[in-house]
């Protein structure tokens, strides 16, 4: 076998089942569906990976809208396994492109199967059908649930970006919080020093949250809103809310502004007479931690499958749910570019974004990084280095922690 000719192949493949593909992403695409909502979606994967002769589990791991796919060949070898999602944001639809990445890992899991089956190459494709990546995080339910990584030597997927094909860089972990406080209404002319005000405890959080940025380690991130500010002018407000997210790529920094910002909650509280309670209502997303070597592979195929690629790094500052399946076993979660070269980049979760995830230019793209993942299963199933390699850099990130 000669691995140089293996991207050429695994994209025709692909290519063979181009119209079933495209037509399932644009479905998705017209059909979006939020977290756990996802039936649809869901479905169309499933019944495509039933056509491609893998066996299917759905529900799977508790949710209706998760499923794990597989196609074994022969006995014993490796397995890689594939995440796939297709959750559309509230109220604009699809402009992550999961209706792209989604269909890019079934692509993927495909043309690897073809391949196995062509060359005899022992070894196991998982897909993992993760609902929810927006918000509800599927993927950490999923490992809380079942061991749904269990025996996998490596997890992929590829997500779209408005901009060139890249590298994965990492991205943060998140916790997301709510800070109430209660006060005691009063008429706010009338009989103010009878009053407790909620609101000006908020303020005064906000405004520790801003202070503190100055001295904050720039490697972690806060960032709110005030959802419940009080209702009338003329009553001192008595409860408030706010929303705070917490991010970083060191999940001991996330601790670190946590209990810093929990001093600020009962500062705030202090200061105004107020009671002060903090609740994480987030499912929590772990930093990610991109593979060296799963990364290299990928863009090593994206190069020779001619992805409009660039050395430019993401900047990481998002977060997904991918960042604990990195945790558990090794993984990368690489970008296809889905602008053309000579169009401007569109930025994540914009209108441009998603009209270009339903493009000419996007389905192609989604294609090659079907065959580009593809590429890094049979690596992974073939080369006892590679999962050697892969083992190692797995370790190394985890003792540097
Ligand atoms: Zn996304």
């Amino acid at each position: 076998m000669n691995m140089r000719t293996i991207p050429g192949e695994l994209a025709a493949a692909i290519e063979a089942e181009r119209q079933p593909l495209v037509e399932t992403a644009r479905t998705i695409w017209e059909t979006p569906e939020t977290a756990f909502a996802e039936h649809t979606a869901a479905r169309l994967l499933t019944e495509l990976l039933k056509k491609y002769g893998f066996s299917v589990e759905k529900p799977y791991a508790g949710m209706e809208t998760a499923f794990r796919a597989e196609y074994v060949h022969g006995t014993g070898g490796a397995t890689f396994a594939l995440a796939a999602e297709y959750d559309a944001l509230v109220g604009i639809g699809h402009a992550c492109g999961h209706n792209l990445s989604g269909v890019a890992s079934v692509a993927a899991a495909y043309a690897a199967k073809i391949h196995m089956e062509k060359h005899d190459i022992a070894g196991r494709i998982v897909v993992l059908g993760t609902p929810a990546e927006e918000k509800g995080g599927g993927k950490v339910l999923m490992l809380r649930n079942t061991n749904c990584l269990e025996g996998v030597d490596a997890v992929m997927m590829a997500h779209a970006s408005g901009g060139r094909t890249k590298r994965d860089a990492g991205s943060t972990g998140i916790r997301g919080f709510r800070a109430i406080f209660h006060g005691r209404a009063s008429h706010a002319a009338g009989s103010p020093e009878k009053g407790l005000n909620a609101l000006d405890a908020q303020i005064l959080l906000f405004d520790a949250i801003g202070l503190y940025r100055q001295q904050m380690n720039p490697k972690a991130l806060i960032h709110g809103v005030i959802i419940e500010g009080g209702e009338a002018a003329n009553v001192i407000p008595d409860h408030t809310m706010s929303r705070i997210g917490i991010r970083s790529q060191q999940e001991a920094l996330i601790d670190e502004v946590y209990d810093r910002f929990s001093k600020m909650v009962e500062g705030a509280a202090l200061m105004t007479g107020c009671a002060g309670e903090i609740v994480e209502y987030a499912v929590p997303y772990k930093p990610r931690k991109p593979n060296r070597v799963l990364n290299d592979l990928f863009m090593e195929a994206a190069r020779e499958l001619g992805m409009n690629v660039t050395d430019e790094l993401p900047s990481g500052r998002g977060a997904s749910d991918f960042g604990d399946f990195s945790q558990v076993v090794p993984g990368a979660h690489p970008y296809f570019g889905i602008s053309a070269p000579g169009q401007p980049d569109a930025p994540g979760h914009s209108e441009l974004l998603k009209a270009r995830a339903n493009g000419a230019y996007g389905y192609d793209s989604m294609l090659k990084a079907g065959a580009a993942l593809a590429c890094c299963a049979i690596a992974v199933l073939t080369d006892a280095e590679t999962r050697a390699a892969i083992r190692r850099e797995f370790g190394s990130e985890h003792s540097a922690k």
